[in-house]
């Protein structure tokens, strides 16, 4: 199909090691990245994936620390391609935790595509620290109404891109596949964290709303991936740093 994935680093989250794999190095704070992926070939951009809004909204909706770098903003990260956030066409999100969809209303020409079930989940989650920012649902559901696309199960965005349900991490999760030249990348989301110990070995990860989906996602993503990206594995940024085709 001609697409090239490039993962944009947006900063890092700290996070207990058991949160990437369960019940691993308990007490052991480790910074992962919060990465958004850009996709080039479309007619216009898309981006998957959207960032935290900042170190300071992080804390105050999950607890977690976090940071990020002068070259981790969102312009920073496009204009090492030359785009600039309203050149973005299309804008998926695998979920709607904070650190996914935190520059959402910069991107103020792209469609939204978001699973319904997870929009609704977002606006009134079953327990406090949920990791949802109330602002960025918010303007979901107000300021940038009219960009959201709802989405209902599997759905191909564009030729070669489409979207693939999972739950398990909450409840209307869904990955990403691309169709590439050179085979199929799967951009997990959160569905896995640590593609060595979430998939080669298939230990789940410690944050989940449904196990057995978390379990069903990662046995597919093993089966049906010749390349796998996590939003939240530095492995990402060292493999596919220059661009994945
Ligand atoms: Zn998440
Ligand atoms: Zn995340």
């Amino acid at each position: 199909m001609g697409y090239t994935i490039y993962p944009l680093l947006l900063g890092e989250v700290e996070v207990d090691y058991s949160f990437l794999v369960w019940q691993t190095n308990c007490g052991q704070a480790t910074y992962v990245p919060a990465t958004a992926f850009l996709i080039l070939g479309a007619d216009r951009p898309v981006l998957v994936d959207a960032g935290f809004q900042s170190p300071e909204r992080v804390k105050a909706y999950s607890g977690l620390n976090a940071r990020q770098a002068p070259d981790q903003t969102l312009e920073a990260q496009l204009g090492k391609h030359n785009l600039r956030p309203e050149d973005i066409g299309y804008l998926i999100h695998t979920h709607l935790h904070l650190d996914h969809c935190g520059l959402d209303y910069k991107l103020t020409n792209a469609r939204i595509f978001v699973q319904r079930r997870e929009l609704q989940y977002a606006a009134a989650p079953l327990f406090p620290v949920a990791f949802y920012d109330r602002l960025d649902i918010a303007r979901l559901v107000n300021d940038l109404w009219n960009q959201v696309e709802l989405l209902e199960g599997d759905a191909e965005i564009l030729p070669g891109i489409r979207t693939v349900f999972t739950g398990g991490h909450t409840p209307a999760h869904q990955m990403v596949y691309v169709e590439l030249d050179s085979g199929r990348a799967i951009l997990t989301g959160d569905a896995a964290y640590i593609v060595e110990m979430n998939v080669r070995q298939q230990i789940p990860f410690g944050y989940y709303i449904n196990l057995e989906e978390v379990m069903a996602a990662l046995k597919r993503i093993a089966r049906d991936g010749n390349y796998i990206l996590p939003t939240h594995d530095a492995e990402v940024h060292r493999l596919y740093g220059n661009g994945l085709k």
